[in-house]
């Protein structure tokens, strides 16, 4: 491929609109266009590089077992309300009209359409397990588009679903896709690593997120250095706050007092009242799918609405409006307290780490007053005790007691074991081996392809521009002539080594674009590509060419030895990626 023929718009400066790395260098390397926030064309080299991830990750679905298929992004509605996520989704699902007044559904996903296929192709034991598997165009109505292809409102996923006739057989379809997924990550030079995810509503412990490290990224993960623990901060847990929450009862029974304009935990935890956050107990009203309930937590500890949504099993969750808060317990944020004057239909729910906690302060729902010397156990009519709080870092980890760390991660890739939600809605179902007949039990499996892509530039970059991993860059090997004037002796020797370099399967861009050498090598660096191949008059004099790995110093080979140079190099950088 010659440079002059391709379309590689590079820009000096990054676009005023671009936060992160990966983001500006996309923009400015050429890989992308920008139609409308969310919304981007992908130009020559950018498409290069997602087929060269697509083709990894076929490979690696193809050898776990799966088989491709590619279903409609347009999808009836009526799939989508007999799963119950017409409801459930709504935020996400954009719906288009057709001429006729007839409601449709974009695709944010396609659990419904293949559960659908599943109802009537699959029939019987014999015919499972199968996974089936697409690479195709999702949408999504996020609210906050951000960070270039990051967070799309149209996107590019690889999405797989197994069905299995038994639970221990969806377990084994979940480890292959799980190592599957383990593969293609390292083979794309991504340090991506699988944490343990919130299983929301479905409930289970098998779901894991593969994440990547990243500064930018819109994930927390909890992890132990060196115990192997790793969890998305929705779900970590941890062996408990590192203050011990008071246990040592003050009085006989709740005393009020009076504590005018204090309505946060540090303005009680001031003097003159200087009550310790680990003393107070937090008082949050919350609406769950239009359900009120009052979440109760130790004041220095913060609600994990993940948490909250899953254990109730909650589709929707927010915090109650002031007006909602009077009107259900006589008071206004700031002085709420579950003690007394909680109606019966408001259900109560407490953080574990208030189990036997003794001597606290709390809201006494009349706004300017709290209470003191309050047992909780004693004086709360709890209605259930959960993990409902946010883990801190250090805090012990649950797996060694070391303390744990936390980071944030960009969110690459997803493995979800189902279990029959969808097989039961939608009657997914097969002919037992006992002559039984049982809903398919599923798992779900997604990588963000295009996500993917600009995570390998987040994390494979530096001042210059990308320095893509060789089994994803558009081209490997970039051959720059310092003067390409045809027919002239540079030219020609970069012309030769092209097509050596093709007949021996390494696809190369040659830079004949008559530009100074300076732009070129920008050019080069800025695009990413990972050997440079120059051919200056002067190195030809001296019988030779200059190699210059994007990351390593510049070698000097004979021109009899390039081409067998070249490829070794090649050859050497793609077997390290190879698990
Ligand atoms: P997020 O929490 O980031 O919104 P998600 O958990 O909703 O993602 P999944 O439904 O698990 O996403 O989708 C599978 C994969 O698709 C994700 O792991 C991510 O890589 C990718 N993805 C999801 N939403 C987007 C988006 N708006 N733009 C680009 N990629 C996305
Ligand atoms: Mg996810």
């Amino acid at each position: 491929m010659r440079w002059s023929q391709s379309f590689i718009p590079t820009l000096k400066e990054s676009p005023a609109d671009a936060e992160i790395a990966s983001h500006k260098l996309l923009l400015r390397a050429g890989l992308v266009r920008k139609l409308s926030g969310g919304l981007y064309t992908f130009l020559p080299m950018g498409l290069r590089a997602l087929r060269k991830i697509e083709g990894i990750i076929r490979e690696e679905m193809d050898r776990a077992g799966a088989t491709e298929v590619l279903m409609p992004a347009l999808q009836p509605p009526d799939i989508w309300q007999q799963s119950g996520r017409y409801e459930s989704a709504r935020d996400v699902l954009f719906k288009v009209k057709d001429s006729v007044g007839r409601e449709w559904v974009l695709g944010p996903t396609h659990e419904e359409v293949i559960t659908h296929l599943a109802a009537s192709e699959i029939s019987s034991y014999r015919q499972m397990p199968r996974t089936f598997y697409q690479v195709q165009t999702k949408f999504r109505d996020e609210i906050r588009p951000r960070f270039g292809l990051m967070r799309a409102k149209e996107f590019i996923m690889k999405d797989a679903y197994s069905f299995d006739a038994s639970d221990a057989g969806a377990m084994a379809s979940y480890q292959k896709m799980y190592d599957a997924y383990t593969r293609i990550f390292a083979r794309c030079g991504l340090k991506a690593f699988p944490v343990e995810a919130d299983t929301g509503v479905i409930g289970g412990s098998h779901s894991h997120e593969f994440m990547v490290p990243a500064a930018t990224g819109e994930n927390d993960v909890a992890y132990g250095e060196s115990d192997g623990y790793a969890a998305n901060i929705e779900k970590a847990t941890s062996a408990g706050p590192v203050l011990p929450t008071p246990s040592a009862s003050t009085g006989p029974a709740p005393e009020k007092f009076p504590t005018p304009g204090v309505v946060t935990i540090d303005e009680l935890a001031a003097p003159p009242h200087g009550v310790e956050p680990a003393r107070q107990v937090k008082t949050l009203v919350y609406v769950a799918d239009s359900q009120p309930v009052l979440v109760l937590l130790r004041g220095d500890d913060t609600l994990n609405e993940a948490k909250l949504m899953a254990r109730l099993g909650a589709t929707h969750a927010r915090p109650a409006t002031p007006d909602e808060c009077s009107s259900w317990l006589g008071a206004r944020p700031g002085s709420l307290g579950a003690v007394s004057g909680v109606p019966a239909k408001v259900v109560i729910l407490a953080d574990e780490t208030l189990r036997r906690a003794m001597g606290m302060v709390t809201g006494a729902n009349e706004d300017g007053f709290h209470l003191r010397h309050v047992d909780v156990e004693r004086d709360i009519r709890v209605s259930r005790w959960l993990d409902l709080r946010t883990v801190k870092a250090g805090e012990a980890s649950i797996r060694s007691g070391e303390p744990l760390r936390i980071r944030r991660a960009i969110e690459v890739g997803h493995v979800f074991k189902l279990g029959t939600k969808y097989s039961e809605k939608m009657n997914a179902t097969f002919l037992a081996e006992d002559g039984q007949r049982r809903p398919c039990v599923m798992g779900c499996y997604g990588i963000g392809v295009t996500r993917t892509l600009q995570a390998v530039i987040e994390q494979c970059h530096d001042d210059n521009g990308i320095s893509w991993p060789v089994s994803v860059a558009p081209f490997v090997v970039c051959i720059t002539p310092l003067n390409a004037a045809p027919g002239g002796p540079t030219l020609s020797l970069a012309e030769r080594l092209h097509d050596e370099l093709a007949a021996a399967g390494i696809e190369a861009i040659l830079d004949d674009r008559d530009e100074r050498p300076g732009v070129k090598f920008k050019d080069s660096e800025l695009v990413g590509f990972p050997l440079r191949v120059g051919i200056g008059e002067k190195s030809l004099a001296a019988g030779e060419v200059e190699l210059k790995p994007r990351n390593g110093p510049m070698l000097k080979v004979p021109i009899d030895q390039a081409l067998d140079r070249i490829l070794a190099w090649v050859r050497e950088h793609e077997a390290a990626l190879n698990p």
